[in-house]
């Protein structure tokens, strides 16, 4: 089942086991039943630290993951390919006595945590986001005996995600109870469980050279750039790596091929800690205010000084703003089409946005959907011709141009969208299972209110060495007027700013 590349690395990892493993199997005769065993019957033939023994667990296809006579709550349900190979793959390692690679602190954390928890995570095999919830559930399966967790393969069952009225992978449900909703690393999840860190922590912090607010390309650019001068550097990050987590494939990062968003994220938090950077992550700022020194409020309560402060809050998606959209996020209205897309298999969807992002989503959809329903608002589609002959050639794509959605219906999920046409101004109502927003991005800077200049589409004005209004303030990347938004140019920005401030810093 396993091809000869993958079995040859899989050969060495299986290796790296520490100790012996019971694969506990539940099948029956289904497709993905025999699929399932042939897998577990692979592994098993690759290490002889691997036994497997016959069982009924919760849900059939399924396996959990055992040192011999003591059950860690790992389980496996549904066939874990895709991109939760890796998952299943650490499952092995760690459950055979191997370390997961994660801060001491985090792992503290776990092990003190106090309760019952049973976790339940529907993902896709599809799915860029799901691998890292379903690698630190397991994570905390494996540390802790009152922890265990079942991945579920959305598209195994179909029933059970309906019936849970899942529309969105990765869903995570905490002892029967709905508890999160995509992309969170294991540090996200016990903040989540209230497991945080003290905000007096934050107050007793010595004033920084320079503190970099955002930890998406920029903000980790502006930090790696700042510590290599020897100066007191620290990183507050509402979510470290911005937009990249959500961003499958990335083809114009330089001298880098192809690369996936989250790989890259690794990759810059991984660069940064190489330095002597404070990153504090799961932080969002709430002020700044320039006194002697930039003080920077968080959302815990804390406050952060700096000489220099470098603004990179980056962007996210923008909200159609109709009635519908906030109600239904995540039962039907959706952003991510890489993440949810298989979800709406054989399904009707629409897609709102004509640009770029719209139509490469459409083109990425129809592939998985029944039909997709791409509504502009302007007359002309605003995507490259390059995407718009694509799509044109799709049979199952309905384009309306200059169009106006007025709202997103539904009950328990989505049902329908309901647009005005803006020449006839006649309104018409479309049945369907889920809508894709794609109107492109808005910059994360309500938070700084009148403190430093913004433009009207609320963009941080900077000047060519990153510099703002406000003395020792500076900014980079998505948040800035800065023309063009993309990794690369937010990295250089970033690297600019860092440069900016630090002569700030020598004049001053
Ligand atoms: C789906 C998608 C696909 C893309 N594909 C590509 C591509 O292929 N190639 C390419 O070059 N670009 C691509 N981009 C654009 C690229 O991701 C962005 O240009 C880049 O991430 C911007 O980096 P940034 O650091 O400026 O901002 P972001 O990546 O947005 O990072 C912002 C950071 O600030 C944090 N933050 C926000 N507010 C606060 C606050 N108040 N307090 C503390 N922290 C805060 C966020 O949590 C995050 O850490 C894509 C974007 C998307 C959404």
């Amino acid at each position: 089942m396993l091809d000869a590349e993958i079995k040859q690395q899989l050969a060495q990892y299986l290796e790296m086991m520490e100790g012996d493993i019971v694969l506990k199997v539940s099948t029956g005769s289904d497709e993905v039943s025999r699929e399932m065993l042939s897998l577990v019957d692979e592994l098993a033939t690759m290490s002889s630290r691997i036994k497997v023994e016959h069982t009924e667990l919760e849900r059939t296809p399924s396996f959990s993951v055992n040192r011999p006579g003591e059950d860690t709550g790992v389980v496996f349900a549904g066939v874990p390919l895709g991109h939760e190979f890796t998952s299943l793959v650490l499952a092995l390692l760690q459950v055979s006595g191997r370390a997961p690679k994660v801060d001491e602190k985090l792992i503290d954390q776990v092990k003190n945590l106090e309760g019952n928890y049973h976790f339940e995570s529907y993902i896709s095999l599809s799915c860029q986001n799901c691998p890292e919830v379903v690698q630190a559930l397991n994570v905390m399966s494996v540390l802790n005996p009152n922890i265990t967790h079942t991945m579920i393969d959305g598209a195994a069952f179909k029933d059970e995600v309906e019936s849970k009225n899942v529309m969105a992978v990765p869903t995570v449900f905490l002892n029967g109870e709905s508890f999160s909703s995509g992309r969170a690393s294991l540090e996200e999840l016990l903040a989540k469980l209230g497991s945080e860190v003290d905000p007096e922590e934050f107050n007793n912090k010595d004033p920084f050279d320079v503190l970099v607010i955002g930890g998406g390309p920029a903000g980790a650019s502006a930090a790696i750039y700042a510590a290599r001068k020897g100066i007191r550097t620290g990183i507050v990050a509402d979510r470290f790596g911005g937009q990249i987590l959500d961003t499958a494939t990335i083809e114009n990062f330089i001298s880098v091929k192809h690369t996936e968003g989250p790989k890259l994220a690794a990759s810059l938090e991984e660069h940064v800690k190489e330095y002597n950077v404070d990153v504090m992550n799961l932080q969002t700022a709430k002020s700044l205010v320039k006194k002697d020194l930039v003080e920077i409020e968080l959302e815990n309560g804390a406050t952060l000084k700096s000489k220099s402060v470098i603004l990179s809050t980056g962007a996210r998606w923008r909200n159609i703003g109709v009635p519908g959209e906030a109600e239904f996020r995540n039962k039907g209205v959706a952003y991510c089409p890489h993440c949810d897309g298989p979800l709406f298999e054989g399904k009707d969807i629409a897609v709102v946005g004509g640009g770029n992002s719209g139509i490469e989503a459409a083109i990425d959809l129809a592939g998985i959907v029944n039909h997709v329903t791409v509504l502009e608002f302007a007359p002309e589609l605003k995507a490259d011709s390059v995407l718009q002959d694509r799509l044109n050639s799709l049979p199952n794509v309905t384009v309306l141009k200059n169009v106006q959605t007025k709202e997103i219906t539904g009950t328990d999920s989505v049902n329908g969208i309901t647009y005005i046409d803006r020449e006839t101004e006649a309104e018409h109502h479309i049945e369907l299972a889920g809508v894709f927003v794609q109107i492109g991005l808005v910059p994360n800077t309500d938070w700084l209110g009148d403190s430093v200049e913004r433009n009207r589409f609320g963009e941080i004005v900077v000047d060519k060495y990153g510099a703002t209004n406000v003395p020792g303030v500076y900014a980079a990347g998505d948040c800035t007027d800065a023309p063009n938004k993309q990794i690369i140019i937010s990295m250089g920005s970033g690297a600019n700013s860092a440069l900016g401030a630090f002569d700030y810093l020598v004049r001053n």
